[in-house]
């Protein structure tokens, strides 16, 4: 039989993060002592109150269809979060619940983008955007940048970008994988491009709460009524409330996007699990001060993973300013990163992700989401092969 697969999906390749994580905890499993640096997850539990306003939805009974994007109290709580923490004013029908960021990001790039359409990506970039372009049919452009503009894109470079077929401008501040952020006034110079050239803007805003040293995240739509009218923000519960397992996300946009999401998605997942969605309730109305606990130790692990990564030979990197990444330059030790990375997990039982996998060949990502006992021993054994690598 010719099973004859469809050309957008044969068009994917499979998700290179997930395949590390797994290889590194079929080692585990095996007994050998890896460490691992790929999880794309918080390592703290989701807050005890959150669990317990899903148990009891759960218990109550509140187990039936929802409409499909999601129960009024929670795009009500959405709407009351963007209010207070962004200072953007949305109508519960402008916000669509998700199942999950990455949901909430194709559903996006599903009601905008057609074949045909271009839409640009600034690289390194979360590695599911390319893929979920071509899956819309549409032709992802990739915009390089490199650790000496702190892997920014300039206004300048998104200008000379954008052709007629341009639809939409990924941005993602803070970023995963390089855990960069830009500046309130760096968004809004980007966004000046976007709105002069009629380009939307898919903003993902899900590490919004993890930036460190008091720095500032600004939402792109929040500059004028022009950029607003260009964005779609799209967020979740994953990153802030550690409920990477629960699938949940949102999205906040333009009335008529948000209807053309909500048609999609009741024609394709239907509605987030309904008591998950009482969990994301408690998690936006009630107390949040886990974060700061959260914060002050992903801040702690980035110092010194940030110092213990600048004294490796060959090594350099610059200091994230959001998420819980570091994204060090391992160029200069002549190995590009697929082989660095699975050279690494052989010989020194580390497991990190090759930058490749973000379109940026000469780096990894290490993410400090694991113990600092883990970040130690890891380092420790990093720094060995670095050595002899630069030998
Ligand atoms: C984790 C992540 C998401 C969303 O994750 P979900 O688990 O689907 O909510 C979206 N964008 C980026 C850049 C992420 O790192």
């Amino acid at each position: 039989m010719n099973y004859r697969i469809s050309k957008q999906a044969a068009s994917l390749s499979p998700s290179l993060t997930l395949a590390i994580d797994a290889k590194a905890k079929q080692m585990k499993a095996d007994g050998l002592d890896v460490v691992g640096f790929g999880a794309g997850e918080p390592d703290f539990d989701t807050p005890q109150h959150i669990k317990d306003a899903a148990a009891k939805a759960l218990a109550e009974g509140f187990t039936k269809y929802t409409p499909s994007s999601g129960i009024p109290e929670l795009r009500q709580a959405i709407a009351d979060k963007f209010k207070r923490d962004n200072g953007l004013s949305y109508k519960a029908a402008q916000i669509i619940v998700s199942c999950g960021g990455k949901h909430s990001c194709y559903n996006t790039i599903l009601a905008t983008c057609q074949a045909g359409d271009e839409a640009i990506i600034p690289a390194p970039y979360w590695l599911s955007y390319p893929e979920m372009v071509k899956l819309a049919g549409a032709t992802p452009v990739i915009l390089p940048t490199t650790d000496a503009t702190e892997f920014k894109v300039t206004p300048e470079q998104l200008r000379a970008a954008i052709t007629e077929r341009t639809r939409l401008f990924v941005l993602n501040s803070p970023s995963n994988p390089t855990g960069g952020l830009y500046t309130p006034s760096e968004l809004k110079a980007l966004g000046d491009v976007c709105v002069e050239k009629g380009v939307l803007v898919m903003s993902d805003e899900i590490y919004e709460k993890l930036v460190y040293d008091g720095a500032e995240h600004g939402s792109v739509a929040r500059f004028s009524p022009a950029h607003y009218e260009h964005t779609i923000v799209v967020h979740g519960f994953a990153k802030a409330y550690s409920m990477t397992g629960w699938r949940l996300g949102y999205l906040a946009a333009p009335e008529p996007i948000a209807k053309a999401i909500d048609a999609i998605q009741s024609h394709s997942t239907s509605n987030p699990t309904s008591f998950a969605q009482k969990g994301a309730v408690a998690a936006l109305t009630g107390p949040q001060d886990h974060l700061g606990v959260w914060l002050a130790e992903y801040s702690k692990r980035r110092a010194y993973a940030h110092q213990r990564l600048n004294a490796m030979p060959g090594v350099s990197c610059v200091n994230a300013k959001g998420a819980f990444y570091l994204f060090p330059n391992i160029g200069r030790l002549g190995l590009k990163s697929t082989e660095f990375c699975a050279r690494l997990l052989d010989e020194e039982k580390v497991a990190a992700v090759p930058g490749v996998a973000f379109g940026a060949d000469d780096y990894i990502r290490i993410s400090y989401a694991t113990s600092m006992a883990n970040i130690q021993k890891g380092l420790d054994r990093l720094e060995q092969f670095a050595r002899r690598l630069a030998k």
